[in-house]
């Protein structure tokens, strides 16, 4: 079995065995790009590694130095020859990239004798030695788990000793000294020290990669990102090649366009005589890659000739990382680039105009779920004016956050989960530091550029962050930062603005969003290709204004209940509640009808000839009923009572199970004369608004919670009874529908009995179908679901993307029973689940007609039913 690939057997097609970093660097080799030779040992290595209790076992090992003697016949070097050693980079790949969250080793192959040699060969002894404190320094943080800190701290320690600044400052002397420092630490701290034979050097650095697959940073990224654990990850082995020779090297990273705004310019950042993680690690300032122009200006030629060249192969965005050796530039990664939300939709839209993708691909470029990030409020640019200016720096990734300041991840997390706003304030950020970055709503750095960790990973958190605030002294253990003589403790509220890069004393309001043209434009696509209806749930006038402006189709939900809490009317709801007779309640519903048809007219008149589908009276009655002494006297003085009696009423009403007890359909049939009044509002407004205008008003009346068919036959008796009764009386037309919200499994099972009395609609009300399907109570469910996810008995929370082998199932049974009844049924979904992407694929798959959602999730309701189709 082939457990090793050279680069030039692989391509990009072979992620899965090669890991992304491999399958790139090969595909790069393939179409003619400077990549250094090396070689890749695949996942399955890697999982049959795991399965022989991590041990390099025998036919793996052979391969490894079969492999290793081609890459010397092709160096024409030997690994461990004093004169000309070759040396290799030890690289961690995993099938989806994990930004710095595995371990790669450099320089491997270097000892005591071979420095020598490398320093000789090179004519270049500092260049020899600064390798080589890399080598030891990485070795022993990666395969000897030696921490970082100890190392950083001796090179602090030399520097302060000789008084110099910069490690390019570092004399040969110095390097020696500090090899020996680390040397001694290495010594201290592990008992197996660092091996001077390369060949145990290089199977060490493999298992250290295979291990760091289970380290707890590795864990943590994939629980974030919902990563599956058991991918493994490969591992490349590849020649060196170093930027850290002098003044004519150099190492750096770009994107082939601005991963922030999209723009398409080259955005990048190298530093000359540096090796590695040197940019990324914010270790010194860098450059911006136009500088490249000045120092460097054949190379630079070169690499806008390279980046057009892989960006037009892959068809995207790419990150790449390069290093250039002695005026000589080589690439050593390409990934698909992270972006922001906003970005994505420029490149996407960039990419169809400049005619190297299509609509339909463009819209599989743009993550709907990303996009949430561009519906969200910004500041408002007034506001802004008003607040003092802290400091302005590097607008790393967009977006607005106000909050408190925390400095220590784990008690921004606390914060976070107490229900505060989180801006978490970090000199820089590190792997380490994942969660708390996870909790905040922004992040502050005072070091580090556009491709520091910071920076990165907020954008691909869709976060907004504010990096490199270099003016700002930030003291991590005292919990305060300081600029000049103003100090920020803990706890104090500052604002992030990720667009400009500034950052404001206190807390500034926000406003709502506006869409760009390529998101409209983007949004236009969608709407060319999708199949599935896009619907709004929105229970108010405003709510439909915005629904129409994110594109809604109709109503798909609109609640009757939030109508009620109004403070003039809660006190007649209460009434009609708690009246002793039907006589009286009726009183009380004649005073509610105004109201009711007040709401449905102002709703009618904005949605004009869409449908609107609207909820009768569904939550158990007590969730009106008055608490407070005050509001219990005032009912009682109203309806002619003691306090007592209302007391007595509010006991009797009282229920141990609400929720499964009396509410939904059950009320109307019980209190048939609450949902009449409510049919009465629903077609008298219809009627009027249609007559008034040039469009017919179409209503949609849906009955929660049926379970048994003679629910729904007899409140639709009563639907149209009411409807003819109003219509007769006013003399005219209103074309209104009467259908079923399936939200109790019985109804799915019963669905083809329930469809055929002259059923219109249905529409699935998800969340209550899977509390009820689970047994889960939607609202106490939050406290054991989060443990379920990390015992891993549920991959997610079913109440944010449907279940599909479970409620799906009902869900299916439902739709085929009722179309069999029924072939023209109108079936939607107007659960939480009608925003939610995987959902909206399984609606589409199930051919739905039409999916319902809140309103600032339409657009990306919009563009995932494309997506589906697609
Ligand atoms: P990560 O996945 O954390 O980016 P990489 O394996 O890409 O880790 O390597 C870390 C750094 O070392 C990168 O900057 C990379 O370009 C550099 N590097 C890796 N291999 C080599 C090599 N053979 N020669 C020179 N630099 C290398
Ligand atoms: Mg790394
Ligand atoms: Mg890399």
């Amino acid at each position: 079995k082939n457990l090793v690939y050279d680069f030039d057997e692989g391509s990009r097609g072979m992620k899965d065995l090669l890991g992304g970093k491999g399958a790139n660097l090969s595909e790069m080799k393939r179409i003619g790009l400077p990549v250094p030779p090396g070689f890749v040992i695949t996942t399955e290595a890697c999982l049959e590694y795991f399965e022989k209790d991590n041990q390099i076992f025998a036919e793996l090992e052979e391969q490894i130095i079969d492999h290793l003697q081609d890459l010397e016949e092709k160096t024409g070097k030997t690994l461990g020859d004093p004169k000309d050693p070759l040396l290799v980079s030890i690289r961690s790949g995993a099938v989806v990239s994990m930004p710095g969250m595995m371990d790669t080793v450099l320089n491997i192959g270097l000892n005591d004798e071979t420095v020598e040699g490398l320093g000789k060969k090179t004519d270049n002894m500092r260049f020899a030695l600064d390798s080589y404190r890399r080598l030891l320094q990485m070795f022993g943080d990666v395969v000897l788990s030696i921490s970082s800190h100890k190392f950083d701290r001796a090179l602090e320690d030399l520097k302060n000793n000789y008084d110099i600044e910069k490690d390019t400052e570092m004399s040969e002397d110095m390097l020696k000294d500090l090899i020996e420092d680390y040397k001694d630490i290495i010594a201290k701290n592990s008992s197996q020290g660092f091996p001077q034979d390369p060949r145990e050097q290089i199977m060490e650095g493999i298992r250290a990669v295979f291990d760091s697959w289970n380290n707890e940073r590795a864990i943590s990224y994939r629980k974030i990102n919902n990563l599956p654990d058991d991918l493994g990850t490969a591992v490349n082995i590849q020649t060196m090649v170093f930027g850290n020779t002098g003044e004519n090297s150099a190492t750096g990273v770009a994107f082939t366009r601005n991963p922030s705004t999209g723009e398409d310019k080259v955005y990048g950042e190298f530093l000359v005589n540096a090796q590695g993680e040197d940019v990324v690690a914010g270790i010194r300032t860098p450059h911006d890659i136009k500088e490249l122009d000045d120092i460097m200006p054949d190379v630079y030629e070169e690499f806008m000739e390279i980046v057009d060249k892989i960006e037009h192969h892959y068809k995207d965005m790419q990150d790449i990382e390069f290093t250039i050796e002695e005026g000589e530039i080589y690439l050593l990664q390409t990934r698909t680039g992270k972006r922001t939300a906003k970005a994505s939709v420029k490149i996407a839209t960039d990419l169809v105009s400049e005619g190297i993708i299509d609509e339909e691909e463009a819209l599989l470029r743009v993550e709907p779920e990303q996009l949430e990030q561009l519906l969200h409020p910004s500041f408002d640019e007034k506001d802004i004016d008003e607040e003092k200016i802290i400091t302005t720096a590097l607008a790393a990734s967009p977006g607005a956050a106000t909050g408190k300041i925390y400095f220590d991840p784990q008690e921004a997390k606390k914060a976070k989960e107490k229900g505060e706003k989180v801006i978490m304030v970090r000199g820089e950020t590190s792997p380490e530091d994942i969660e708390g970055m996870n909790a905040a709503d922004g992040i502050l750095t005072s070091r580090g550029g556009m491709t520091s960790h910071a920076a990165v990973v907020a954008r691909g958190m869709g976060k907004c962050c504010v990096a490199g605030a270099g003016e700002l002294v930030v003291e991590e253990e005292s919990r305060r930062f300081w600029k000049d003589d103003e100090i920020y403790e803990q706890g104090e509220i500052i604002s992030l603005n990720g667009n400009t890069g500034k950052v404001y004393e206190g807390e500034i309001r926000t406003s709502a969003a506006q869409l760009s043209e390529e998101f409209n434009q983007i949004l236009e696509w969608a709407d060319e290709v999708r199949k599935l209806g896009i619907m709004a749930n929105a229970d108010t006038p405003e709510d439909s204004q915005t629904a129409l402006e994110f594109g809604a189709e109709g109503i798909g939900l609109c609640r009757t209940e939030h109508m009620f809490f109004d403070e003039e009317r809660i006190s007649v709801v209460r009434e009609m509640i708690l009246a002793g007779n039907r006589v009286e309640r009726k009183k009380a519903l004649e005073k509610l009808l105004p109201y009711q048809k007040e709401d449905f007219t102002n709703i009618f008149k904005k949605m004009k000839d869409r449908k609107v589908v609207i909820r009768l009276l569904d939550p158990p009655l007590h969730e009106f009923l008055p608490e407070k002494d005050e509001e219990i006297e005032k009912v009682a003085e109203n309806l002619e009572t003691t306090p007592e009696k209302v007391r007595d009423t509010i006991a009797e009403l009282d229920e141990v199970n609400p929720m499964l007890g009396h509410r939904g359909c059950r009320l109307g049939i019980s209190y048939p004369e609450i949902y009449e009044m409510q049919v009465k509002a629903i077609i008298s407004a219809a009627a009027e608004v249609s007559s008034e205008n040039s469009y017919e008003v179409r209503p949609q009346i849906m009955i929660p919670l049926v379970g048994i068919s003679e629910e729904f036959s007899k409140l639709k008796e009563l639907t149209e009874e009411t409807a003819e009764e109003v219509l007769d009386n006013q003399n005219s037309e209103v074309n209104f529908e009467v259908g079923t919200m399936i939200e109790v499994p019985r109804a799915a099972f019963r669905a083809d009995k329930i469809a055929s009395n002259a059923e219109d609609f249905f529409s699935f009300g998800t969340n209550d179908l899977t509390q009820m399907t689970y047994g889960f109570s939607r609202d106490d469910a939050g406290k054991f679901l989060r443990e379920y996810q990390e015992k891993e008995i549920i991959k997610r929370d079913p109440f944010t993307t449907i279940d599909k082998e479970g409620v799906g199932e009902i869900v299916k049974i439902a739709i085929e029973k009722g179309r069999q009844a029924d072939s023209s049924l109108e079936i939607g979904i107007c659960g939480e689940h009608g925003g939610n992407p995987p959902s909206i694929k399984f609606c589409h798959e199930e051919e739905m007609n039409y999916v319902s959602c809140s309103p600032f999730r339409l657009p990306i309701a919009r563009i995932a039913a494309a997506r589906a189709e697609v």
